[in-house]
């Protein structure tokens, strides 16, 4: 069984697995835990990590809304053109560009949801170039050509230069549509095209475009590398499009994707592959270590993942309206069964492989 886009999120079909709890009753299952599964926290433990800490605040990511102009089946945010609520509002993006400026984080990193969707998104950018900080905006591509008002998205970019970071789960239409919806394959290849107009993705033009790619099943992702090779090939021999990096991301259990293994009775075999496939090297470089994560309402979290199960930083500090950098700095990281995802095989992250 394919994943295949969702018509709702769960949060719209009253899916028990929109709520975060839920999502970790069931990653905690007793009759799994301890007989078949270690504990992802005394796994660690046995690797000289009784508890995660941070190395820094390096990477403010912030999630500045759930409203997407997809549905993708493995969407780990829940995402969908009907979360119109999950909205980060005008005032929660200014408290986070005052955090950005007092604390000198260099690097900000713009996900949803599709970004763009906020009306506050181009003042946002903007008011984050001023700053002088890098800028990355995870943009799903298909935005760009969705409506006239984003045809200019590219230049946009490019005049801030925002590192465009956009999923493209593979370079056929078939495994593509049927994750992200149909139409979406067309529609992303005339966008990548639209982004190398402008000089994303060229040589020596400074504008970066990277692509990433997660499993359309239940395996972890192939080499990065040979992925990367394979991308770039195929994509430059069939439409004459070129990016910088690929990334390749492992499929969290969780939300989405979550639902997909459950519906199609395999989550205890992923969660075996995730298990077996732990490597402690990728421990030092897990993104919860320099990452903080920012949810649409302003809750701060250690990462993306733990931000939609509700796992919020166990600190003092759990709102950008008393961030205290020196409480999350000490912070212990939160984690639980769903890590494994960061530390299969070659490891997991917003920015690919970690090994
Ligand atoms: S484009 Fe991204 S955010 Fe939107 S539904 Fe797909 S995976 Fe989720
Ligand atoms: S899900 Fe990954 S990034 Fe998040 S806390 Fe766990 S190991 Fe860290």
């Amino acid at each position: 069984m394919a994943i295949k886009q969702r018509s709702k999120s769960l949060r719209s079909r009253e899916n028990d697995l929109s709520d975060g709890g839920y999502q970790l009753t069931v990653l905690n299952n007793a009759d799994l835990i301890d007989d078949q599964f270690v504990r992802f926290s005394d796994k660690i433990t046995n690797y000289g990590h009784s508890v995660l800490k941070p190395t820094a605040v390096e990477i403010f990511q912030i999630n500045i809304g759930k409203l997407c102009n997809q549905s993708c089946g493995h969407c780990h945010v829940d995402a969908g053109p009907d979360q119109t609520e999950a909205n980060m509002s005008r005032e929660t993006l200014e408290t986070c560009l005052e955090i950005i400026e007092r604390h000198d984080i260099r690097t900000v990193d713009i996900t949803g949801g599709a970004p763009e969707l906020n009306p506050n998104f181009r003042w946002f950018v903007q008011e984050c170039a001023r700053q002088g900080r890098k800028v990355m905006n995870r943009c799903n591509l298909t935005i760009i050509v969705a409506n006239k008002k984003y045809n200019d998205l590219p230049e946009f970019f490019a005049e801030n230069s925002v590192q465009v970071i956009s999923s493209l789960p593979y370079f056929s239409k078939r495994r593509t549509d049927s994750q992200r919806g149909d139409g979406v394959f067309e529609d992303s290849i005339r966008a990548l095209k639209m982004l190398n107009k402008v000089g994303y993705g060229k040589e020596g033009s400074g504008l970066v475009l990277d692509l990433v790619y997660n499993p359309t099943g239940t395996f972890l992702p192939s080499s990065q590398c040979q992925l990367e090779a394979e991308f770039k090939r195929q994509l430059d021999r069939k439409f004459g499009i070129t990016f910088n990096s690929l990334y390749a991301i492992t499929n969290l259990p969780i939300s989405r994707f979550l639902e997909y293994l459950i519906e199609s009775e395999q989550y205890s075999d992923y969660m075996e592959t995730l298990v077996d496939a732990f490597n402690p090297a990728t421990i030092d470089g897990l993104m919860c270590r320099n990452t903080l994560s920012v949810s649409w309402d302003g809750y701060i979290y250690d990462c993306d993942f733990n931000q939609m199960l509700d796992l919020k930083v166990a600190s003092k500090s759990t709102h950008i309206s008393n961030f205290d950098i020196d409480a999350l700095a000490s912070r212990d990281i939160v984690v639980n069964q769903h890590c494994y995802g960061c530390t299969a095989g070659a490891g997991s992250s917003c920015g690919g492989e970690l090994v």
